[in-house]
């Protein structure tokens, strides 16, 4: 069989988009990490430096990504037959891993503040910083996000709510600085606000984890993937009927391998065709298919069991 592939965008433009919208976002944590930094030193505002470190470990993860999307991106080879996506998984991963990590230090940080009570009253300027952090990783987030979605980037969009997390980080810091600079006497909150924050950051780390951890552990596709596979393979002229559709996840896209029964008098030859067109069909109108293996079976009139004979 001939190996075919298809993805609505090609490996050269996904690789193409997924540097430059990366780019864009290193620019902007770099930036922010820089302003949120100084004005928290200088203005007395250990919320606002904290925010910079969560910049700076945004940054990170962009990295991962800016330099591993060369990688997973790579056409298949001898040591990786199936193409290279699935380190996108294993980025994805780090990614969530590392951002409930980040979440966790900055709740028993906050905890700790609490606890301690060591609080200062920040100057109104890093209240400007907290503003700016909102406003651009938010402007950040919803042009990842779209672009993920778009060429079906689990990485890409991953990092999305890596900046999303930053601006919801950065408004619990916005109304503490605001509390504190009004009122002395509440510099706590911005404790507070910090505990909530890192609840944000964990709950997107297990929701960023999921795709990443069913592909994985080559979950199958949803039931109405399958149906749509096993009703593109029946309109194929020849096929009598399928069964042991296998699918699973890689990258953006979906390995399938299945069964299916032909006239059992057919030559070679003509059954070949029938799997041609099976998989041709499925790659042309099938969701999101990267590869097809087609296995040909004489036509018995027994009902199939279950098992993958
Ligand atoms: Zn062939
Ligand atoms: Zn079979």
């Amino acid at each position: 069989m001939e190996i075919n592939t298809k993805i609505k965008y090609s490996a050269d433009e996904r690789l193409r988009i997924t540097r430059k919208i990366t780019l864009a976002g290193i620019s902007v944590n770099i930036f922010l990490a820089i302003v949120k930094f100084l004005l928290g030193f200088f203005g007395r505002s250990s919320a606002l430096m904290a925010d910079a470190c969560h910049s700076l470990t945004d940054l990170s993860s962009d990295l991962i990504i800016f330099f591993g999307v060369k990688f997973w991106a790579a056409p298949p080879d001898k040591n990786h037959p199936y193409g290279h996506q699935r380190l996108e998984t294993v980025v994805t991963l780090i990614i969530a891993t590392s951002l409930a990590s980040i979440g966790i230090a900055i709740g028993y940080e906050a905890i700790e503040k609490i606890i301690k009570g060591e609080v200062s009253q920040p100057m109104p300027i890093t209240l400007v910083g907290a503003l700016l952090s909102i406003v651009c990783k938010e402007f950040v987030f919803r042009k990842m996000n779209a672009i993920g979605k778009k060429i079906n980037s689990p990485a890409v969009i991953a990092n999305s709510w890596d900046a999303r997390s930053d601006a919801m980080s950065s408004i619990p810091v916005a109304i503490a600085i605001f509390v504190a600079l009004l009122k002395p006497e509440l510099a706590f909150i911005d404790s507070i606000g910090a505990i909530i924050v890192s609840v944000f950051i964990i709950y997107a780390a297990f929701s960023i984890a999921k795709p990443a951890l069913s592909e994985v552990t080559e979950r199958a596709a949803s039931e109405d993937v399958l149906a749509q596979i096993e009703e593109i393979v029946r309109s194929v002229e020849g096929t009598k009927s399928v069964h042991a559709v296998r699918t699973r996840h890689m990258g953006g896209g979906i390995f399938v391998d299945l069964h299916v029964e032909v006239d059992a008098e057919l030559n070679v030859k003509e059954g070949h065709e029938i799997a041609s067109a099976v998989k041709r069909r499925l790659l042309q109108e099938g969701p999101d298919l990267i590869d097809v293996v087609v296995h040909i079976e004489p036509f018995e009139h027994e009902t199939f069991q279950g098992n993958v004979i």
